[in-house]
């Protein structure tokens, strides 16, 4: 279905003819052809009608307004990583950001920056370092939007000293669905931006709350966020070539290890001791797979790390970087951390400590370089089961169900075999917690692609009747329908907001909800 020649005309008008398409090469580069997943999963992927690439705020209103005069829907995003960004159904213009690539400001004395939503965070934290400063980033990767608002709930590796995008998030200048300019917080009364909400009444939790609505409620083309102190060296110069590339030291006062414990029970109690004294920069809960994928180079030697760390853990196990912030303070860290580890039965994994491997795993981590590696190169696709935030013990708890299923899909050949443990991670020096199950599948097997259904079904049905919380991954009418009923309601909540905020239902709501009654 093309759109009509006066639709596209019309939108041709806005951006002008070189930044508009509709050219089938085009739209089968934002939804590439995928046969052997239509084939096995039998549903067909729609493609965009038209790509736009607005190059302002502006613009972006005026395709907005467009889309709701004509009835048709439009779907915005930033560098389009996640396949949320993908059209639910056929019908929709997509917005692509790509243009609006500005930092628009780094205020180092009230520490927070204002980003165009194709600012990169590899951009944006190199950018921080030269001035002291460093900011949360997604665990998808540096290569994904600096936009909080981008990034599904923004939770990453330094989520436990630079928390997460429902926290980080300032003021914002959003285009509502039926195309209004809201400058939300601090930005709509007195023009800055250091905070998200009031004065009065605040928007803030309707276009966000763990999570965000993924597209489908309208388009943010600023926004503000929080950033942290950064205690290392305002370069990270690295040698080598990719992919046996390091820095040439470790900074003075950055320490990496992996511990790994007789239990669960003294992993989760050493976590939650870093967290109350905290020490942690960097803690994330890797299981051997996830922290192998970050130094080997191909599948087979990724395979060979893994079976030669798996030998060497005693149990479920994190990755901790501490950075001091003076001399004092480092080895104040180091002395506490030491009292832990000796409490808990900790015990480090020494290629991670080894200085010829310790540079490259610590680059990899604060750069968050890997997470392609982590969750692609094995079989080309990954799922899993994906916790909400909640204390930490509870989410590991409820992940580490997802563990016993996962060992079952191994013995039976039908998924990747790697590390059975989850992973867990731990926020704000413990204030609270998440954890995901990552499973790699067989794209081209029914078998495969069943037990990442079967998984996904029970882990639905635990975190419902466990009450464990809404996770990360709902999203849909189907599954807020099936969490909405357990969790006071929530659904017919968020039905009001998007068919009070988007009354011509123009803002594709595949990945949120729509209006149905
Ligand atoms: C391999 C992988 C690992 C991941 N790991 C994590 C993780 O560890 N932690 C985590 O929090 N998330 C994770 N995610 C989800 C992740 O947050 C997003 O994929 C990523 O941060 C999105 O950034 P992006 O720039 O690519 O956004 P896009 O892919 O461009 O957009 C993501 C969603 O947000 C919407 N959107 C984007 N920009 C705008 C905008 N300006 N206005 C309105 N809507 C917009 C899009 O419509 C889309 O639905 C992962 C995803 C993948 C594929």
């Amino acid at each position: 279905m093309a759109l009509k020649r006066d639709i596209y005309r019309a939108l041709e008008d806005v951006v002008g003819p070189e930044n508009i398409s509709e050219d089938p090469v085009i739209l089968y580069s934002y939804v590439p052809l995928r046969p052997s997943m239509e084939k096995v999963t039998g549903v067909a992927m729609p493609r965009f009608e038209a790509v736009t690439l607005p190059k302002d705020t502006k613009e972006v209103q005026a395709i907005v307004k467009l889309c709701n005069r004509y009835g048709i829907q439009y779907k915005a995003a930033s560098t389009s990583w996640g396949g949320y960004s993908d059209p639910a159904a056929p019908g929709v213009v997509k917005l692509d950001l790509r243009r609006m690539n500005r930092i628009l400001e780094i205020n180092e004395k009230n520490m927070y920056v204002v980003v165009e939503p194709y600012v990169i965070y590899a951009q944006l934290q190199a950018e921080l370092m030269k001035r002291g400063l460093n900011c949360n980033i997604t665990g998808a990767g540096s290569n994904c939007s600096a936009l909080p608002l981008a990034a599904h709930s923004n939770l990453g590796h330094l989520s436990i000293s630079g928390s997460y995008g429902e926290r980080n998030q300032l003021a914002l200048e959003w285009v509502t669905p039926d195309g209004e300019i809201v400058r939300m917080g601090s930005l709509g009364a007195l023009g800055e931006w250091f905070c998200g909400d009031g004065p009065g009444p605040s928007l803030r939790g309707i276009i966000r709350g763990n999570v965000m609505p993924l597209g489908g409620l309208g388009v943010y083309t600023k926004a503000a966020q929080k950033v942290y102190h950064w205690p290392g060296p305002s370069t990270f110069p690295i040698e080598g070539v990719s992919p046996r590339y390091a820095p040439g030291q470790i900074p003075p006062g950055f320490m990496i290890r992996y511990y790994s414990f007789p239990s669960l029970e003294l992993m989760e109690e050493a976590v939650c001791k870093v967290g109350e004294s905290e020490i942690g920069f960097i803690l994330m809960g890797f299981n051997i797979s996830m922290l192998t994928a970050n130094i080997a180079t191909d599948n087979e030697e990724d395979l060979k790390y893994m079976r030669q760390y798996t030998d060497m853990v005693q149990g479920p196990g994190f990755l901790l970087i501490i950075a001091g912030n003076s001399p004092r303070d480092f080895e104040y860290k180091k002395k506490v951390l030491q009292q832990i580890i000796i409490a808990t039965e900790g015990k480090s994994l020494g290629p991670v400590e080894d200085p010829k491997n310790a540079g490259g795993f610590m680059w990899r981590f604060i750069r968050v370089t890997a997470s392609i590696r982590e969750v692609f190169r094995a079989t080309g696709i990954f799922g899993g089961m994906v916790s909400g935030t909640d204390v930490f013990p509870l989410m590991s708890r409820y992940i580490q169900y997802g563990a016993k299923i996962k060992e079952g899909f191994i013995q039976k050949g039908s998924i990747h075999t790697d590390s059975i443990d989850p992973f867990v991670q731990s926020i704000e020096h413990g204030h609270c917690g998440h954890g995901e199950l990552l499973i790699r599948f067989f794209l081209k097997s029914r078998e495969s692609l069943e037990a990442q259904m079967g998984l996904s079904a029970e882990a639905n049905r635990l975190a419902i009747e466990g009450h464990f919380g809404v996770g990360h991954g709902v999203r849909g009418d189907a599954q807020h329908d099936q969490y909405g009923p357990h969790t006071s309601n929530y659904h017919l909540w968020l039905r009001k907001i998007k068919k009070t905020f988007d009354p011509n239902a123009s803002s594709d709501a595949g990945g949120y909800i729509t209006v149905k009654e």
